[in-house]
């Protein structure tokens, strides 16, 4: 079954953002190298944007994790299906993710990654719902906030479906 799809953020709006994001990190890390560490499977398509907007020298790397449950136990594990292939010791990392929800699954890896004793470390996203937040995460690049709605698009999926759309979409629910 077809579900229907509205354009949330256009492939243009998307286009610009990305482009001004780039800008910023290109900017912020005049002098140094990048490495970058995309979150598959959704991650993957904006970190390849992201990283032709980047005007100093790139490298990137990827990551799949997913957060166990969501029992009460804080046991502040996350599951690594995918490690980085590479070491991260001393290198200015940026984890670039497609979308910060509850911020349970980046903020456990962000702090398991600085334990491998990067020269710095940020985060950067493509969307942000704020409003679903439990765990707190620094965001240092955000392309846009979004409201409380399961979107899909520009790598994220519904039932890995939709992934391949080049703009952010809502799945509309009947009544709406
Ligand atoms: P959290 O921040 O809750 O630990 O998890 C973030 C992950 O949940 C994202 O990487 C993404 O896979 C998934 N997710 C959260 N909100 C949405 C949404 O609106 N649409 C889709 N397709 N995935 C979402």
């Amino acid at each position: 079954m077809e579900l229907n799809i509205s354009v949330m953020i256009s492939e243009e709006e998307i286009d610009k953002k990305v482009r001004e994001l780039g800008a910023r990190i290109s900017r912020d890390y005049a002098g140094r190298s990048v490495h970058l560490i995309g979150i598959l499977r959704g991650g993957a398509f904006f970190m390849c944007e992201l990283a032709k907007r980047i005007t100093v020298p790139v490298t990137i790397d990827f990551m799949s994790v997913s957060s166990y449950g969501s029992g009460t136990v804080s046991s502040g594990v996350i599951k690594i299906g995918k490690d980085t292939d590479e070491s991260i010791e001393g290198k200015d990392v940026i984890v670039v993710e497609d979308i910060v929800d509850t911020g349970r699954t980046l903020s456990y890896l962000l702090e398991m990654l600085k334990g491998r004793k990067p020269a710095s470390i940020a985060l950067c996203t493509l969307l942000d719902k704020p409003e679903r937040r439990t765990h707190e995460v620094k965001v240092d690049y955000t392309g846009f906030q979004v409201p409380d709605k399961f979107v899909v698009g520009y790598g994220l999926d519904y039932a890995q479906k939709y992934r391949n759309l080049p703009y952010i979409g809502v799945v509309e629910t009947e009544g709406e």
